[in-house]
């Protein structure tokens, strides 16, 4: 740590630039690169991020050397601006701003006109005055200022938005009284009366004073920013997007220019492109005679800044208005799109038709626009091709693929779980996957709502619009299933309380108990997470050509291929369509559950003899066949992992009395016979149960059925003239014996099936690396397998102790608490699950230089995680159909970053 904690900047010179925003902030490193451009910015001083840690690290306190160095740097703004900090005749007014590394927008404070006290404000008053302007302004400076500074630094503003800002509740009264709707219709008088009455109020919910010393008051400000890295919303915000507490918030000061001295100033912000569609067009609001948080806080309604962006005709353009000011705006604007290369968003000042930047920083902007704008700035010569594609952010294209939420559009949020699966679903509430079943049937739309779903829930997953679970994390039974069928789903809601008896659920919004029941509306964010009441309506995502082009020159620089999970046709061509280069995990036992086969399968485990089992499994064979026959067409050209069942086998049997009563009958047995085998095949810990392969060990029979049938849909397709390329998988392998065997067996049956049909088709045989054991034996696994897969969620589970399925519960406090920086479901778990995955690569290869190695968990489409897979020289990853881009994407970027 440096002991330079302040860095000053000022007509056209800065200490600090534009690159050091880890030290001064956004915010503080455009000020400062604002500065060396020479473009006009209030003088003032940044104190750095160091101060910030420094502060938390030191039981809020401040280093000694900075109290020296904040008296310079208002020292050197008093020169530059020509007036005092604190003087009665001529007094300089600061602004407080915050400004982390990254913008967090509207997630910290701000306190303008700082400086101002009785006796100040009536010399303000009177300078003004000599200047023949109105001293109204300096009572409205001083009426802001009380009412930021108490809100703000003094903590009156209410957490909750439904109790009411004290001061607002005063400003209302005010203008009620005097029968007027704004703040501007207030006169000098008015405002003297409010600043009496702010005050009043602080002394009365604080039992002290309002601060009169301009340094007491600029100390607090600052102490109130630093305080505020630390809120409810900052700390929530970081949370989302993974920013770490660690990087602390810088503290800008400026001297004031001001917005609010009447009719030839104004206020605003801008855009340098449209941040929602990306079009190449100078858009924002502004407001005359106005500061600051009057443009975002909709008292009044902002107009628009240029004639383009006018929605009515009555409504007066900045450009109209005041033509030079716009002048100096568009030059300035233009300057700092071509400096940065890239969309800004600014926010500027004029004060007496003179033009002063606040602010700019890289805009936020949706994915169309993201797309659109990297294409573009390639297109005029602003960027190349590979930084265009080192810009896009993987997670936000995740926006383009699913229908979403229009963005504009209100909302009431009633909860917020893991956004499980993007996209966006809006539609009647229903709790049991047969009523989705019957009301889609009826042409309803539903919303599934479940404590967790499992996969007896999947057709009614599919007749859902979208998922709501109050147990489960991200790689839950709902969420790996929902993001499979590219189908919202926000999971671990765990503020709902469902009630299946009653048909209704129950969440706590704000001290008040909302009950939703059956057939009311909700809709679901499955990008954010968020459950909301009633239904808002929805935007179709279209891909244009600025994405095609985009992902043509990814794909030119990539080096992993991707492919995807897909169980049925209809996923595995969505994928295809979304660049999938094969499919990488066939999870087999979905099919299981299709209507046509459960009972079958019901059969087939409820046998008591080989026999019966293998009379079973007959019925079973051909229509798994035609499953994979769908699947081998859809990929035509392409390989296809097809993985042998994995789940332990009690998942296939109804667990509910009703449906125990239906099997039976089925069967022909008495339900409690059903009842005995359900019993019989209960486990305390099915995850490390007699699942995958174990299956196999035991009976069989039922992957030489498999194996069976996939070959002869194989035999089927190659002579419809498809080109066939199986890979046969076996799932939850820990020892090569298991794996000869299983090796053994398939090849055995498949080439007994290609035998029977005549037919040569080249086949491999891999396996999924799931357990830590295999990775320890990898290399005496590879002597037995054509490819490995990593299953990292079962590895996650498994090398972490993690159960998936219960992780919700508790994970959420080991992120917050930053005990794993991202939920280890999500992202792989480099340092300890990567140490393993790293030694199973090394192993397999050191015993099988070529060994064909991918990724199927949940993993293989998170941005980070395939970035990792590309490090460790993986062949392919695999993921959700929905996700194919982004992980195309990610591996783009990660070859890229490797040059
Ligand atoms: C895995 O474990 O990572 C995997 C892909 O298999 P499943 O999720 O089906 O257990
Ligand atoms: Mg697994």
């Amino acid at each position: 740590m440096s002991t330079k904690f302040v860095y000053r900047f000022g007509n056209g010179h800065a200490e600090g630039e534009g690159a050091m925003k880890n030290l001064l902030g956004g915010k503080g490193a455009g000020l400062a690169e604002m500065n060396r451009l020479g473009i006009p910015v209030p003088p003032g001083f940044t104190i750095t991020t160091e101060v910030c840690t420094y502060y938390y690290e030191h039981g809020q306190s401040y280093p000694p050397e900075l109290d020296a160095q904040l008296r310079e740097a208002v020292a050197h703004v008093e020169k530059l601006v020509g007036s005092k900090f604190g003087d009665a005749s001529d007094p300089l007014l600061v602004s407080v701003r915050s400004g982390a590394r990254v913008s967090m927008p509207g997630m910290m404070d701000t306190v303008l006109n700082l400086g101002l006290n009785d006796t100040i404000v009536e010399g303000l008053a009177q300078k003004i005055k000599a200047a023949s302007g109105s001293p109204r302004f300096a009572w409205d400076s001083y009426r802001r200022f009380v009412q930021m500074y108490g809100d703000v630094v003094l903590g009156l503003k209410p957490e909750s938005k439904t109790e009411a800002d004290p001061f607002e509740a005063l400003l209302e009264k005010k203008k009620e009284a005097r029968g007027v709707h704004l703040d501007t219709e207030l006169d000098e008088k008015a405002l003297r009366e409010l600043v009496a009455e702010f005050k009043a109020e602080i002394k009365k919910r604080k039992g002290r004073d309002f601060p009169d010393d301009p340094w007491e008051q600029l100390r607090g400000a600052i102490g109130a920013v630093f305080g505020s890295w630390e809120n409810h919303r900052a700390v929530t915000y970081r949370q989302m997007y993974n920013i770490p507490s660690s990087w602390g918030t810088a503290v800008s000061v400026q001297a004031m220019v001001f917005g609010n001295q009447g009719d030839d100033c104004a206020t605003g912000v801008a855009f340098t492109r449209d941040p929602s569609t990306g079009e190449r067009r100078f858009f924002g609001e502004y407001l005359v005679n106005a500061q600051g948080e009057d443009v975002v806080a909709g008292i009044r309604t902002p107009q628009p800044i240029n004639n383009a962006s006018k929605r009515q005709p009555d409504e007066k353009s900045l450009e109209e208005l005041m033509p030079a000011a716009y002048a100096d705006l568009v030059r300035t604007y233009e300057r700092l799109e071509k400096h940065y290369r890239d969309m800004q968003d600014i926010e500027f000042t004029i004060a007496k038709g003179k033009l002063w930047m606040l602010q700019t920083r890289t805009g936020k902007r949706t994915a169309k626009a993201m797309v659109r704008i990297a294409v573009e700035m390639v297109k005029e010569g602003m960027i190349d091709a590979d930084e265009a594609v080192l810009r896009a952010d993987a997670g936000k294209l995740d926006e383009l693929l699913h229908p979403m939420l229009d963005p504009s559009a209100p909302k009431k949020i009633i909860a917020r779980g893991l956004p499980a699966s993007p996209g966006a679903a809006v539609g009647k509430v229903v709790f049991h996957a047969d009523e989705a079943v019957a009301e889609a049937q009826k042409g309803e739309r539903v919303v599934l709502v479940r404590v967790e779903t499992s996969p007896e829930d999947i057709h009614g997953m599919t007749a859902a619009q979208g998922i709501l679970t109050a147990r489960g994390g991200m790689t839950s039974h709902a969420a790996v299933v929902a993001r499979g069928m590219g189908k919202c789903c926000v999971a671990g809601v765990s503020a709902i309380n469902v009630d299946y008896g009653k048909a209704q659920m129950s969440v706590n919004v704000d001290g008040k108990v909302v009950v939703v029941k059956r057939g009311d509306v909700l809709s679901l964010d499955g990008g954010k997470g968020e459950v909301i009441l009633g239904a808002v309506p929805m935007s179709a995502p279209a891909l244009d050509e600025d994405y095609a082009q985009l992902m043509k020159w990814v794909d030119e620089r990539r080096r992993l291929k991707v492919r995807t999970n897909a169980d049925t046709p209809t996923d595995a061509q969505t994928a295809r369509n979304y660049g999938a280069e094969g499919i990488g995990l066939c999870r087999t036992e979905h099919m299981f559950f299709a209507e046509d086969k459960i009972l079958a399968v019901r059969q087939m485990i409820l046998a008591d003899s080989v026999g019966e089992r293998r009379r079973a499994l007959d019925k079973i064979l051909p229509m798994q066949q035609k499953d994979f026959v769908g699947i081998f067409k859809a990929m035509d050209g392409l390989p296809v992992t097809i993985r042998l069942l994995d789940p332990p086998l009690h998942e296939f049997l109804p667990t509910e009395d009703a449906q125990i009563a239906v099997v039976a009958e089925e069967l022909g047995v008495k339900p409690d016979v059903v009842r005995a085998r359900v019993a019989a095949l209960h486990e305390s810990n099915p995850m490390l149960g007699h699942r995958g392969c174990r299956l196999a060990i035991t009976n069989p029979e039922i992957y030489e059925t498999q194996v069976r049938a996939i070959i002869q849909a194989a035999v089927e397709v190659k002579r419809a003239g498809v080109d066939v390329q199986p890979e046969i998988m076996i799932p939850i392998i820990g020892h090569e014996r298991e794996l000869a065997i299983m090796r053994a067996l398939v090849i055995k049956a498949a080439d007994a099936a290609l035998a029977d049909a005549r037919e040569k088709i080249a086949y491999t045989v891999g396996t999924m690396i799931e357990l830590p054991r295999a990775c320890m034996v990898a290399d005496k696994l590879a002597a037995e397998a054509d490819f490995f897969s990593f299953g990292t969620n079962d590895l996650t589970q498994t090398t972490l102790g993690v159960s998936r399925d219960d992780a919700a519960r508790f994970l959420g406090d080991y992120v917050k608490r930053g005990i794993y920086p991202v939920d280890p479901f999500v992202a792989i778990d480099q340092e300890g699950l990567g140490a393993l995955m790293r030694i199973g690569v090394d192993k397999g290869r050191s015993a099988k230089p070529k060994l064909k190695i991918g990724i199927c968990g949940e993993h293989g489409g998170e941005p980070s995680s395939v970035a990792f897979c590309h490090s460790l020289g993986f062949d392919y990853v695999s993921c959700s159909p929905f996700r194919v881009p982004i992980a195309r994407l990610a591996a783009a970027q990660a070859a890229l970053k490797d040059r």
